[in-house]
């Protein structure tokens, strides 16, 4: 069948075996202080294409910091982080690491999406604009195909509804829909959800998590760092337990909460199940 215009572009199919196949993402001994607080002491994870990974553990062990490095939006002090073999946010020259220009940088967020606890919608503008406004930035296409892909992704939180909207008269969870379109419209490699639903009411929760689990589905490479350990436990492939500015424990859903090998694990997890 000839692709229609407004298509999707269709991801990777969900992986058959956890874990593996192809990297995306990589971070290597990667280190970060603020201050004199080292916040991540060598932090190592992979996240391979159309595989969900969720970062779990408790406030304050790094979980938001290291996501954020993963399109840096943090910068590390040490070790690699890598998107396809690249590092990310930075080079390494003659005189040591160096951050990349914006241009580079933004090209990097094209390829890596970012969904953020507080939505961070542009407050002026609607929900059609806060959609097509970076793609018609970066010149990806016609207005009218803007618009029209746009539309596609607002249909696919269930948002095209409330296109000409602006954000403060949506619900929360509708605004975190709205902003899961807009890092969609990208047609990004990777999206990472920094505790995408924590500032939301309880019951604003589930349509945000259920848009996901669709995403999930679709085979979209997903890195979460959450606090809803239902979603953890049965839409990602991948879990990895952070304590302390290190990844104490990962595995496949099923086993780390099923079968935590660690202490640290096993009393996080009594605590938060
Ligand atoms: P988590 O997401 O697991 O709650 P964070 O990555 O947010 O952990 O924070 C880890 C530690 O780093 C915390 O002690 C936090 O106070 C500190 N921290 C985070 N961001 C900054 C910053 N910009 N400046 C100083 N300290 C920070």
């Amino acid at each position: 069948l000839a692709q229609q215009a407004d298509e999707v572009p269709v991801p990777a199919a969900r992986a058959a075996t956890p874990h593996a196949g192809e990297v995306v993402l990589e971070a290597a001994g990667e280190r970060k202080s603020f201050g004199e607080t080292e916040v991540l002491k060598g932090v190592d994870l992979k996240v391979h294409r159309g595989e969900v990974v969720a970062v779990i553990g408790p406030s304050g062990s790094g979980k938001t910091t290291m996501i954020r490095t993963l399109n840096a939006m943090e910068s590390i002090d040490a070790g690699e982080v890598l998107y396809r073999g690249r590092p990310v946010g930075y080079r390494h020259t003659a005189g040591g690491r160096r951050p990349v220009g914006d241009r580079e940088l933004a090209r990097t967020r094209e390829n890596i999406g970012m969904v953020f606890q507080q939505f961070n919608l542009f407050p002026h503008k609607t929900v059609l604009e806060n959609v097509t406004f970076a793609p018609a930035h970066l010149g990806k296409g016609s207005a009218a195909e803007i618009k029209e892909r746009a539309l596609v992704q607002l249909r696919k939180v269930g948002m095209a509804a409330h296109a000409d909207k602006y954000p403060h008269q949506l619900s929360g969870g509708q605004q975190q829909r709205v902003a899961i379109a807009r890092a969609l419209a990208m047609n990004p490699d990777a999206i990472l959800f920094d505790e995408p639903t924590s500032a939301l009411d309880p019951e604003l929760v589930d349509e945000v998590l259920q848009v996901m689990t669709e995403l999930a589905a679709e085979g979209l490479t997903m890195v979460v760092v959450t606090h809803e350990m239902r979603f953890a436990r049965e839409v990602a492939d991948w879990v990895v337990f952070m304590d302390q500015g290190v990844v104490v424990e990962e595995g496949p859903a099923a086993e780390l909460f099923g079968n935590p090998q660690h202490e640290r694990t096993r009393r996080f997890l009594s605590r938060v199940m």
